[in-house]
């Protein structure tokens, strides 16, 4: 089976974010990494096709023809990886975004695509339901598990209350959970080994796609403003002296909790 599973590279979380005080876009000039939530779709998608044999492929979008995430899923294990990466791309949205990774989809033969349920930088989360919708293939969301029986997929999708359990054949979206599985680190060996694997590098024109369609022309979404976070209101602490459940549940039903 050809697995494609999507890498969003973003800036390191570690470091402040800095933007751009016209466009209020993410300034991307700093250390660039594989966002933490791919890691767990990468992981899967390695576990899937060790069981269910086929190669993985980890695709991107990015700018500047930035692949230092892209290594990191490569040395984690995955076979090749796709970037693409063009300057007609600046100031693409979440639509445009879906819509390069269905062309890569179709271009690489992906049989199923993975992805984060979110990303952790500007996220929307809405780049995977988009690339299904745009594959016409279904979206299965919020997995926990995923697993290829009878050449069935079967997805257990984290609810509230515990989970659902979904079924269908592929070709499919799933997007992933992060937390639910145990990512593996890269070894020596997979470090190495991930420079000589091979890696395409297109544009906007390999793909037949047209800037108009995809770029900040196309963009349907734009950022009119970015603001510091709330900061969190303080606590209201209870010191237990054998009444504490009674303050608690006043607070409780003051919120219309219960
Ligand atoms: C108006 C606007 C302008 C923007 N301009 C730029 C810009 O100039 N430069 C820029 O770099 N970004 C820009 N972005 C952000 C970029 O387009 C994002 O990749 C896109 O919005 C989707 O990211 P998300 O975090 O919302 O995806 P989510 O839906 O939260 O992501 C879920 C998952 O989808 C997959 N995914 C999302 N994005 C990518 C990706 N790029 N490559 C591979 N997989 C992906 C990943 O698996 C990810 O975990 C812009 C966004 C907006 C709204």
């Amino acid at each position: 089976m050809q697995i494609a599973v999507c890498v969003k590279q973003i800036p390191d979380p570690g470091d402040p974010p800095r933007f751009d005080a016209q466009t209020y876009r993410l300034d991307r000039s700093g250390a660039i990494i594989l966002d933490d939530s791919d890691a767990y779709s990468v992981e899967m998608a390695l576990r899937l096709a060790e069981v269910a044999g086929g190669e993985v492929t980890a695709v991107s979008v990015a700018p500047d023809g930035e692949l230092s995430g892209l290594r990191t899923a490569l040395a984690m294990g995955v076979q090749r990886a796709v970037l693409v990466s063009d300057p007609a791309l600046a100031g693409l949205d979440a639509l445009g975004t879906a819509k390069v990774l269905a062309a890569v989809a179709r271009r690489v033969g992906a049989e199923l695509v993975l992805a984060a349920t979110e990303s952790t930088d500007g996220y929307t989360g809405t780049v995977p339901v988009q690339l299904a919708e745009l594959l016409a293939w279904p979206a299965l969301s919020f997995a926990r598990h995923v697993e290829l029986e009878d050449g069935l997929l079967r997805v257990q999708r984290q609810t509230e209350a515990g989970y659902d359990e979904l079924r269908c054949p592929p070709p499919a979206v799933v997007t992933v959970t992060a937390g639910v599985v145990e990512v593996r680190y890269p070894t020596m060996k997979g470090i190495l080994s991930a420079r000589s694997k091979p890696v395409d590098q297109l544009s906007l024109a390999d793909l037949d796609l047209e800037a108009a369609e995809v770029g900040v022309l196309g963009a349907g979404q734009e950022v009119v403003g970015i603001e510091d976070a709330p900061v969190r209101a303080a606590g209201t602490m209870v010191t237990d002296d054998g009444t504490g459940h009674v303050a608690v549940l006043e607070a409780l039903r003051s919120w219309k909790v219960i």
